[in-house]
């Protein structure tokens, strides 16, 4: 039983799980997965349930895609890891080259945090500048340079700004309302040419949902330009998510550097940081800003990553993804208009969340006066039915490629029942 396992795993591991996002405050312990297939998790309760986290945005095509599937058992029949390179990680990167053009050359790390850490510092060695930007909400992984009013399991658990990031690190991280183009002119007027770089994630997937403005990414790319700063678009949840091209791509912005993670390695360990020739040469061995690690490219992570970007190329995998979101964030819209409950929903492509609040919600200050409580009620609820949203309103639904018209049409009946139950 998932609560014995939870029992045991806190003796174990701190706050029995390891990594926070997965504790689920509201709830006495966390379910244990068994299994997964498709759109489904499968419970050491014996039960199944519709999945909206899936891995937290890797899997893109559901659980245990037969194409993915295929590629890596493949190449495990083989072996696994050399500390030598491989023609893979030539031909992943090409791949990801041909979509995302602002990358020149590239650098393969294991996760988004070791990639959002690892531009940082290349920021830093490029510009000589020691200051950075990013912006309240935004979550870019768990280092030190970052954990400075970071979204995410942070914002969930109430610890933005982690204990043990020395002052002296800490203020170098300039931290600026999301959505604010004022807050961030003013902070580049004041600091800007000290500013090493603006780290920014595209679309805030972090803080819940919350799109830029029109025109919102574009502005803060031309404030970089006028201050010799280096913008770094953050795309481990948006790049391959929002389309081949990542939202940078979708906003016609072409960044300094980029951040990429989770789809690329189609659910396994990753993460990578490219941009400009010019500034990647800084990269060791070719350069003096310093990048390692045992696992950087592993081989297992470039076959299930290539195999999920082939088939994405095909559109239709996008196509079944995109619209499950849409209908499901018109579907909440329409059930909540009926509960006399107020709800805003924030949808792009496959990514969705709702929030109890009756204004829109365009910043990290909407979100946090939405009604947390009533959220963590419906995902309780919808739990009990077999659907499993996201964990707290700080973090993002995911459909995928397996979520069909009958898994949304469950969803909806589901959802509607859990609307009604909370009322
Ligand atoms: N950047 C963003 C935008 C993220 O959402 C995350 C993780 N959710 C990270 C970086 C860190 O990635 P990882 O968990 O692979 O370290």
């Amino acid at each position: 039983m998932s609560s014995d396992l939870f029992k045991l795993a806190s003796t174990i591991f701190p706050g029995g799980v390891n990594s926070p996002a997965r504790a689920m405050k509201h709830l006495p312990n966390p379910f244990y997965v068994r299994s997964a297939e498709g759109a489904y998790l499968f419970t050491e309760d014996g039960e199944k349930l519709i999945d909206y986290c899936m891995g937290f945005g890797p899997l893109i095509l559901g659980h245990r895609h037969p194409a993915v599937l295929r590629a890596v058992q493949n190449w495990l029949e083989r072996d696994w890891l050399y500390g030598a390179p491989t023609k893979l990680e030539i031909d992943e990167a090409r791949k990801i080259m041909d979509h995302v053009r602002s990358i020149e050359m590239i650098r393969f790390v294991s996760t988004g945090t070791e990639a959002t850490m690892n531009a940082i510092r290349l920021a830093r060695g490029f510009t000589g500048r020691k200051y950075i930007i990013k912006f309240e909400g935004n979550f870019h992984g768990s280092h030190d340079y970052v954990l400075v009013k970071a979204g995410s399991g942070a914002a969930t658990w109430g610890t933005p700004t982690s204990a043990g990031v020395p002052d002296e690190a800490a203020k170098l991280t300039i931290v600026v309302p999301y959505n604010d183009l004022d807050a961030l002119e003013k902070a580049m007027q004041e600091r800007g040419d000290e500013v090493a770089a603006i780290i920014m994630e595209p679309i805030a997937a972090n803080y819940g949902l919350i799109p830029p403005r029109e025109g919102y990414v574009k502005e803060v790319k031309q404030l970089t330009e006028e201050h010799g700063t280096l913008l770094i678009l953050d795309e481990v949840v948006t790049g391959f998510r929002v389309g081949l091209e990542g939202a940078q791509g979708l906003f016609g912005v072409k960044p300094d550097l980029t951040t990429l993670g989770k789809i690329i390695g189609g659910g396994f360990p990753i993460g990578a940081f490219g941009g400009s020739r010019e500034i990647m040469k800084l990269v060791s061995p070719l350069g003096p800003v310093y990048n390692a690690g045992t696992f950087n490219a592993h081989p297992v992570s470039m076959v299930a990553g290539l195999a999920t970007i082939k088939e994405l190329e095909g559109e239709q995998a996008y196509a079944i993804a995109n619209e499950a979101a849409k209908r499901l964030g018109e579907a909440i819209i329409d059930i909540g208009g009926r509960a006399g409950l107020d709800v805003w929903v924030n949808r792009v492509a496959s990514m969705f969340q709702f929030y109890f609040t009756k204004k829109p919600v365009e910043s990290t200050r909407d979100v946090a006066e939405s009604n947390e409580k009533m959220y963590l009620k419906v995902h309780a609820e919808a739990l009990k039915r077999g659907v499993y949203l996201a964990p707290s309103q700080y973090e993002v639904n995911f459909t995928s490629a397996a979520h069909d018209r009958d898994v949304v049409d469950y969803t909806i009946r589901a959802l509607e029942e859990s609307f009604k139950a909370i009322k």
